[in-house]
C-alpha cells in the first residue's frame, strides 16, 4: 500500500472505530453478570478499605462500593446475592503448597494423629491389608513428637503388620521418613549403605538401619517407588481443588512440582475445569528448562503460571536439619544439614545467577539462621552480578533469623514467604531444640513487617493444614497445639488481623507478581472472593481458626458453597 493510501484507510479505520464506540455508550451500558449486596467488604485496598457491594462482569471486579453506588451495573441479566451482612475477602492466596502431595495425602494412610507407636502401626497394618499388589503404603505424616517417649518409629514397628507390602510413610515435614525391611530391600539398603551427600540413614545400636531416612537419604527409597500414573494424579488434583475451594483458598503457589504435575494443570486449564489460580516453582536445578523456552517471572495465563524457580538450602528443625551458626541446643556439636543442592554451595550460587540472568523468579528454602544468611549472601553475590532490579527473591520459610539478617531482606527487597501454622506446631518444642534467645527471633513475623519487610502468607500443605482460618489464627494468637501458651508463644510477634488477612492476599500477590490482578477488592481485579461464617476483625481470636467459609468465588464463578 502507497503511504497516502495507507494514511486514509488508518484515518477511516479510526473514524469508524470512534462510531462504534459512541453507539455502544449510548445503547448498551454494560451492565455486571454479579452483584453481591450487603456484605461487610474488607477489600485490602488501602484506597477504600471498605465497601458493602460489589459487581462482577465476565471475571472481573467492576464496581465496589455501597449498595447505591454498586445498583448502577443492575441490568436485566445480573444475579443479585444477598451477603446477609457477613464479611467478604479477597480470596486467599497460598503463596507455598505442595498441591499434588496435598491432594495426594487427602487419599493416603492418615498418622498424623496417631498418639502412640501402636496406634501408628495399627492404621498402617490396616492399610496394608487393602493396598492392591505391587502399590505401596505411602505418605501419613506421622508426629513422634506427640508420642511418650517421642521416639523415632523403627521398621520393626511395622514389619509384623505389613507382610509383603511395601511402606514408606513419611514425618509430617517432609524430611524424614520410615521404611519397612520390604521397602529396604527394593531399595537395596543395608546395613553397610553409606549416607548420601545431604542425607542420612538412621542406624540402630548393632548397626542396622532402622527404617528411617533422612532429608537426601530418602532418595534411595523415592527412586525405587512406581511413578504416579497419570489417573492418581488427577484424582489427587481433583482432591486438591475440592478441598481448596472449601477454605476459600482461590489461588495458590506450588512448590516443586513434577512436570508431570504442570501437565496436568495445563489439561484441566484446557478443559476449564481449573477452579483455582496456579503459579509454579519447579526445582532449580532443572532452570534451563523454563529458560530456554525464554519463559520469564509471572509468564502464562490467569489461571496457569510459571517462571520461578524453588531450591532447598537445608532442612527443617523437627529433624534438626534446618542448618544453625550455632549447634542444636539439645544436641551439643550437630548443627543441621546443608541439603543436596548446596554440596557445595558455589555450583548453588551458579545456578541461581544463571536463573536470574534469565530472568526467573527465585525461591529458596532456608530455614536454620546460617542457612538464611548463605542464601542471602548469595543473592548479594547475584545482585553484583546481574544489576538491581524488580525481581522480588524468596526465602521460604525464613523461619529462624539471625539478627544482622533482617537489615538484608529489606535491603536486597526479599520477600519472607511465611507459615504461621508452623510456628504453633514447632512452638511446643522448638525452645527445647534452640533454647530460649533463638527463639526471639523464630517466626518473627512482627520484626520482619517492623523492618520494612514484605510477607506472603502460606502453609506448606501437606505439611500443614491448608486452612487459611487456622493460620490466620496462628499469626494472630501464637497459641501453640498443646494448650500451652494461650497468651502466645513469643507473643511480642503477633500480627492484627488486618496485617494477617493482608499478607495472605496481597502478600502472596505481590509474591508471584500479581498484585495488579488480585489480592484486593478493586475495580478492575479479578473477581476472585469468599465469604466468611464470622467476621474475623471482631470474634475473639481464639474463635477465628473455627470461622467457616460460606461461599468462594474464582472469576466472578462461585466454586464452593453459596449464599441464599
Ligand atoms: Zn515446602
Amino acid at each position: 500500500m502507497a503511504e497516502p493510501l495507507l494514511h486514509n484507510f488508518i484515518r477511516r479505520l479510526l473514524l469508524s472505530l470512534v462510531v462504534l464506540c459512541s453507539l455502544a455508550l449510548s445503547q448498551t451500558k454494560p451492565s455486571a453478570d454479579l452483584i453481591i449486596t450487603n456484605a461487610k467488604i474488607w477489600t485490602v485496598d488501602k484506597s477504600h478499605p471498605q465497601a458493602e457491594a460489589l459487581a462482577v462482569l465476565r471475571d472481573r471486579i467492576v464496581a465496589v462500593g455501597t449498595n447505591t453506588e454498586v445498583d448502577a451495573w443492575h441490568g436485566p441479566q445480573t444475579k443479585i446475592l444477598d451477603a446477609q451482612g457477613k464479611l467478604l475477602l479477597p480470596g486467599f492466596n497460598d503463596a507455598h503448597v505442595h498441591f499434588v502431595d496435598g491432594g495426594d495425602h487427602l487419599q493416603q494412610v492418615q498418622l498424623k494423629d496417631a498418639s502412640s507407636p501402636q496406634e501408628f502401626a495399627r492404621r498402617i497394618g490396616e492399610r496394608a491389608k487393602t493396598t492392591p499388589k505391587g502399590e505401596w503404603v505411602t505418605g501419613g505424616d506421622w508426629d513422634e513428637q506427640k508420642w511418650s517417649p517421642p521416639n523415632l518409629p523403627t521398621k520393626e514397628l511395622i514389619d509384623p503388620v505389613t507382610a509383603n507390602v511395601p511402606v514408606w510413610v513419611n514425618r509430617y515435614d517432609g524430611h524424614e521418613s520410615l521404611a519397612n525391611s520390604v521397602a529396604l530391600q527394593l531399595a537395596g539398603i543395608t546395613a553397610k549403605t553409606p549416607n548420601p551427600p545431604g542425607g542420612e540413614i538412621i542406624h540402630d545400636a548393632q548397626g542396622n538401619p532402622t527404617g528411617v531416612l533422612r532429608d537426601a537419604a530418602q532418595d534411595l527409597v523415592a527412586k525405587v517407588m512406581p511413578p504416579m500414573s497419570h489417573a492418581h494424579r488427577m484424582k489427587a488434583i481433583h482432591l486438591a481443588l475440592e478441598h481448596a475451594a472449601s477454605l476459600g483458598v482461590t489461588s495458590v503457589q506450588d512448590m516443586n512440582p513434577a512436570y508431570e504435575d504442570v501437565k496436568a494443570y495445563s489439561e484441566l486449564q484446557e478443559q476449564g475445569l481449573l477452579t483455582m489460580r496456579i503459579y509454579v516453582a519447579p526445582l532449580e536445578t532443572g532452570w534451563k528448562d523454563q529458560a530456554k523456552l525464554g519463559v520469564r517471572r509471572g509468564f502464562g495465563s490467569d489461571f496457569l503460571r510459571m517462571g520461578a524457580v524453588k531450591g532447598y538450602a537445608d532442612g527443617s528443625l523437627g529433624s534438626e536439619t534446618a542448618y544453625f551458626f550455632d549447634s542444636y541446643t539439645d544436641a551439643p556439636g550437630k548443627n543441621g544439614l546443608l541439603s543436596d543442592e548446596m554440596h557445595p554451595p558455589s555450583a548453588m550460587l551458579q545456578r541461581l545467577k544463571a536463573a536470574d540472568a534469565a530472568g526467573l523468579q527465585l525461591c529458596v528454602h532456608a530455614i536454620g539462621d546460617r542457612a538464611i544468611s548463605m542464601v542471602l549472601d548469595m543473592f548479594e553475590q547475584i545482585e553484583k552480578a546481574n544489576g538491581k532490579h524488580d525481581r522480588r527473591w524468596r526465602i521460604e520459610h525464613s523461619q529462624h533469623l539471625a539478627a544482622k539478617d533482617f537489615a538484608r531482606y529489606t535491603r536486597l527487597g526479599v520477600i519472607a514467604s511465611v507459615q504461621p501454622y508452623h510456628a504453633i506446631d514447632d512452638g511446643r518444642w522448638a525452645e527445647s531444640r534452640i533454647g530460649p534467645e533463638r527463639i526471639k527471633r523464630t517466626y518473627a513475623f512482627r520484626t520482619l513487617l517492623d523492618n520494612g519487610v514484605r510477607l506472603a502468607f502460606g502453609t506448606d500443605w501437606s505439611v500443614a493444614p491448608l486452612s487459611p482460618a487456622w493460620s490466620i489464627y496462628a499469626a494472630v494468637t501464637r497459641a501453640t497445639l498443646d494448650g500451652k501458651n494461650n497468651n502466645g508463644w513469643v507473643p511480642e510477634q503477633k500480627l492484627t488481623v488486618i496485617e494477617a488477612v493482608e499478607a495472605y492476599t496481597m502478600g502472596s500477590a505481590y509474591a508471584e507478581f500479581q498484585e495488579k490482578e488480585k489480592g484486593s477488592i478493586t475495580p478492575g481485579k479479578l473477581a476472585d472472593f469468599v465469604v466468611l461464617s464470622d467476621n474475623i476483625f471482631k470474634i475473639p481470636p481464639a474463635a477465628i481458626k473455627d470461622v467457616k467459609v460460606e461461599a468462594t468465588f474464582v472469576g466472578g464463578k462461585l466454586v464452593y458453597g453459596g449464599l441464599e
